[in-house]
């Protein structure tokens, strides 16, 4: 699929855009989602471009796997929460609205999941909860 650099997630790795960033490398981006579906509602993305998981380069994909594993301990560990959705859309028919390839842990049970993208968090609350998963890695 063709990719739009344009879109949200790229102008947030190019620096346009502000994000609450837990965890970066040469390869990864970890941020906080803005409107969270549970407190702790973290997005990873691989920087390489790529529209869906389907898209991405296997080897970017594998590595950005052991980051998702990892921030989702560090989430474990600094809001103290048992359970965390891992969950990964690809494609506007399965409801992605963010045309570039990423991995929501939302540390909640899925029978609880809320709607998606829909409402806008506290975002001092989100910086704060943002900041202590950071701490924790
Ligand atoms: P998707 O629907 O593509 O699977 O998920 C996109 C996610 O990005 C949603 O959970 C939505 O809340 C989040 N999101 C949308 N716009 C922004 C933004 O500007 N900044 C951040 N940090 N998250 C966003």
């Amino acid at each position: 699929m063709a990719y739009d650099d344009q879109n949200i997630f790229a102008r947030i790795l190019r620096g346009e855009l502000p994000a609450f960033k837990v965890y970066e490398d040469e390869q990864v981006l970890a941020f906080m989602d803005v409107m969270p579906q549970a407190e702790g509602h973290t997005l990873v993305i691989p920087k390489t471009p790529a529209v869906t998981l389907l898209d991405l380069d296997p080897e970017a994909a594998a590595y950005t796997i052991q980051i998702v594993q990892k921030v989702a301990k560090a989430i474990e560990k600094a809001l103290d929460v048992k359970g965390i959705v891992l969950m990964q859309l690809s494609g506007a028919a399965a409801g992605q609205t963010v045309p570039h390839v990423h991995f929501h842990l939302i540390p909640t049970s899925v029978h609880e999941l809320g709607k998606h993208a829909a409402k806008m968090g506290d975002m001092e609350q989100i910086k704060a909860i943002g900041e202590k998963i950071k701490a924790a890695l």
